[in-house]
């Protein structure tokens, strides 16, 4: 070690030093105490082909269009990808009339999740969030050493004026996940406005619409009519969920010039693969499979609630394509007895714990099969 290198920088601080000195290679503070995301289930003890109701997919699968640009993309596995991934873009842009050097496109919503977290969080700073927030929002902000403030949420809805009273100083984004994971509930468009309108201007609104297509409530917006304008607002979607590409990993944001012009700057430059890209193209062309798979829900999602409420297991009402039910706390009956004896029939579905909701159970719409079986299931298990 030199000997201007043996006199303490400013800038270490004590665990730096810590580190330093450590007998083995220490992560940074913080990373430890991260809980790890913790995906739905996909397997069942003894069951060789279980029905996964634990992931919020698309039941109905991938648009075929989709499908087929995929396969038609293997002619080109040798080479790199497009690194502004040109043809999505456009695409997008075409379909939701947007600039298209204002759209950024990740390897799933998640990714770019974290690059909006990098870019905007420094340690100290804080991100806002409900009490039910997606997992991801947390985990990107800890691994930034940043603070995670959780507004309540009565009745599984966000209260904006629960969320501003936790923004402070150091606040540099809220997230709201319209409509929300695991809740299902949504906020309104004039609730999402005055949220923003109540904001410093130095605050992110990042609005999550990963489940936004399956909500038609006149009130509901995604957010994007308010992208287009504010200076402050990011909108994120995903292929995930209606379009039925969970597998590819392609998601995107919508943000102000200069704010997508600082998040490109770390965007892993071949993000998105080009059978991703081509199959995204495709699907988003594909109306046809969007309206079905929008159709399925809208079916389904009013008829599970209601038989499950028969069953004394009251739904929130859902703006998503997934349900999530409240389980008596008594032994015999919770949510957690649930979900194992749901499992031991080949029915996967996410406990939500780890939400802060242990007497729930979230349930993906399946099939109409599915949802039967889930509520027979579900009768013989009250009726023990
Ligand atoms: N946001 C929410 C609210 C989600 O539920 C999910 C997927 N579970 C994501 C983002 C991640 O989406 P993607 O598959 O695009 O990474």
């Amino acid at each position: 070690m030199s000997e201007t290198m043996s006199e303490t920088p400013p800038s270490l601080d004590r665990s730096a030093l810590d580190r330093s000195a450590a007998a083995r290679p220490l992560p940074k503070p913080g990373i430890l105490d991260i809980t790890p995301y913790r995906p739905g289930k996909s397997t069942a003890v003894g069951i060789a082909h279980p029905v996964k109701l634990s992931g919020n997919e698309n039941i109905l699968g991938a648009s075929p269009r989709a499908r087929d640009a995929y396969v038609e993309a293997a002619g080109q596995l040798n080479i790199y990808p497009d690194g502004r991934g040109g043809v999505l873009r456009d695409a997008i842009a075409r379909r939701y009339d947007l600039e298209p050097e204002r759209l950024v496109l990740g390897c799933g919503t998640d990714e770019i999740l974290h690059l909006i977290n990098q870019t905007f969080l420094e340690p100290g700073d804080n991100i806002v969030q409900g009490q039910y927030a997606f997992g991801a929002y947390g985990i990107g902000a800890r691994a930034c050493q940043a603070d995670v403030r959780s507004a309540p949420e009565p009745h599984h809805r966000i209260d904006v004026d629960l969320l501003l009273e936790q923004v402070d100083a150091r606040t540099r984004l809220v997230f709201i996940t319209n409509p929300a994971n695991p809740t299902g509930t949504f906020t309104t468009e004039t609730e999402l406005r005055r949220l923003q309108a109540a904001l410093p201007p130095s605050v992110v609104l990042v609005v999550d619409a990963a489940y936004s297509e399956f909500c038609t409530d006149p009130t509901f917006t995604d957010g994007l009519d308010l992208a287009r304008t504010a200076e402050n607002v990011i909108v994120t979607h995903t292929f995930s969920k209606i379009h039925g590409l969970a597998a590819l990993r392609v998601g995107w944001a919508y943000a102000p010039a200069p704010l997508a012009d600082a998040i490109d700057r770390i965007r892993p430059p071949f993000n998105v693969s080009i059978p991703a890209l081509c199959a995204a193209v495709a699907a988003l062309a594909d109306e046809d499979f969007q309206a079905l798979s929008l159709a399925h829900v809208e079916q389904w999602r009013p008829w599970l609630a209601q038989q499950l409420g028969g069953l004394g297991l009251p739904a929130t009402p859902s703006a998503a394509n997934f349900v999530l039910v409240r389980f008596p706390s008594t032994a015999g009956r919770t949510a957690a007895e649930a979900e194992a004896f749901l499992a031991a029939r080949g029915l996967i579905v996410r406990g939500v714990s780890n939400y802060g909701l242990p007497d729930h159970i979230r349930i993906t719409i399946g099939l109409e099969e599915h949802n039967r079986a889930i509520v027979e299931a579900l009768a013989d298990f009250m009726a023990r």
